[in-house]
């Protein structure tokens, strides 16, 4: 039994600020101790309230900082940390020019697909994100290698094989038989390893025939705790191929209804150009959102609807969607995500943006039985964020005058210069200063 202790700022959320002002939603200590015991949260409060349980142990004092818990991705694709900053193109041209030909790069690369994942993974690490859900490639040894990578680092990871039998490359593409096996194959070897679970990945409707669109919802079926994960509504060019790719469809967000792939389990990325219906649909299955802000500006994609997501009750997580997406940090996301809201007369307060790259995000993934938040027993996933990271950081920060200001401070200054420590389960997994 190992019992270990940090003394700092915390702060971490029981609940969703945006729709709870229930004492307790937000938990802001501004001098607390987290406890840890064997890699599971022992308790979190204040040094008064813990000074019976700390006695005698070797408490880590971390003045200049705040400990969160790790952020969660909620979108990103891992092939793509090499093509991140392509010039010039909008989501489907963006595709066939960058997206696309990373991922041949990695066809018949068992090796560069693992050094692939392995860089991806310490990013990850170094920007204190402990969580994703990760799109592969379809090929199933890139699934095979970012798993292995990730059953290393014990990290809590979800993924899956992209499934994709029509309009892309052909070197790309599977058919709807072998993605259904593929899948089923991978969710044999994986799911529940260690800290992994699985998501049946269809790329987007535009690239998965009617035939592997239903198969996908078969997969949903007969494993009813993985998830679903792929894209909706990103691009407006994007909603009208879909629309003359299934005109049976009410709308994009039918063509997947229509294949049993709208449920609770399912996070589809993007969702900027939402009909009435197509969100009320989305918040009557209890599906999550990722809303992916780098990405959707890099991309000139749209401005996304926060507030009519909120209003509709939507779980709503990050996703970096690197490599469309501009970083793989929590903070560029936040704070992009803030410009976003601003720009459609909405706000994104810091409360809601690190409830969102947290627990909200964990929510989105269903792993927030596991991490997420400082609930004693879950699993230690957590970050020591430097206050004082850079001179202007500790100049403007050392100026608020409220936890709150010096947050949102945080939130828009913070890169992963901020990140100082990332733990993964109670063990340290990154150390900046090392
Ligand atoms: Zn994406």
């Amino acid at each position: 039994m190992s019992i270990t202790a940090w003394r700092s700022k915390i702060l971490h959320f029981n609940g969703d600020p945006a729709h709870s002002d229930e004492p307790g939603t937000i938990m802001v200590y501004d001098d607390g101790i987290l406890v840890i015991e064997d890699g599971h949260i022992l308790a979190v409060d204040t040094p008064e309230a813990l000074a019976d349980m700390t006695r005698g142990l070797n408490v880590q004092h971390l003045p200049d900082s705040l400990i969160v818990p790790g952020f969660v991705d909620a979108h990103v694709h891992y092939p793509q940390v090499d093509i991140i900053g392509g010039y010039g193109e909008h989501l489907l041209h963006w595709l066939d020019r960058y997206a696309f030909p990373a991922e041949i790069g990695l066809m018949n690369f068992k090796d560069r697909a693992k050094d692939t994942a392995s860089f991806f993974l310490d990013e990850l690490l170094r920007n204190g994100t402990t969580s994703a859900l990760v799109f592969a490639t379809t090929y199933a040894h890139t699934v095979d290698a970012l798993f292995g990578k990730a059953l290393k680092r014990n990290m809590r990871l979800i993924s899956g094989k992209v499934m994709m039998d029509t309009h892309a490359p052909p070197e790309l593409m599977d058919t709807a038989q072998s993605s259904y096996e593929d899948s089923k194959s991978l969710i044999g070897k994986w799911r529940g390893k260690g800290r992994l679970g699985y998501a049946v990945t269809p790329r987007f409707a535009l690239t998965s025939s009617p035939e592997q669109l239903e198969l996908a919802g078969r997969l949903l079926k007969e494993n009813p705790d993985v998830l679903l994960h792929t894209h909706l509504c990103e691009n407006q060019q994007e909603i009208a191929r879909a629309g003359a790719l299934f005109p049976e469809a009410r709308d994009y967000l039918d063509v997947y209804k229509r294949a049993g792939l709208l449920t609770d389990r399912s996070v589809f990325a993007h969702c900027v150009h939402l009909s009435d219906d197509e969100r009320n649909d989305l918040a009557k299955a209890n599906a999550a959102i990722a809303f992916c802000p780098t990405s959707n500006l890099f991309l000139g994609s749209g401005l996304f609807d926060m507030s009519a997501a909120q209003q509709a009750g939507m779980t709503i997580g990050f996703g970096s969607d690197v490599g469309a997406g501009t970083s793989l940090s929590s903070f560029a996301t936040m704070n992009e995500g803030y410009k976003v809201a601003q720009m459609r007369a909405q706000s994104l307060s810091p409360y809601d943006a690190f409830y969102m790259a947290t627990l909200g995000g964990a929510r989105a993934l269903h792993i927030d039985k596991h991490v997420g938040n400082f609930t004693v027993g879950k699993e230690a996933d957590f970050l020591v964020l430097d206050l004082a990271a850079t001179p202007l950081m500790t100049r403007r920060l050392g100026k608020a005058s409220t936890f709150e200001e010096m947050l949102f401070a945080l939130m828009i200054l913070g890169d992963d210069r901020a990140v100082r420590r990332t733990y993964v389960a109670g063990k340290l997994a990154h150390d900046r200063d090392a």
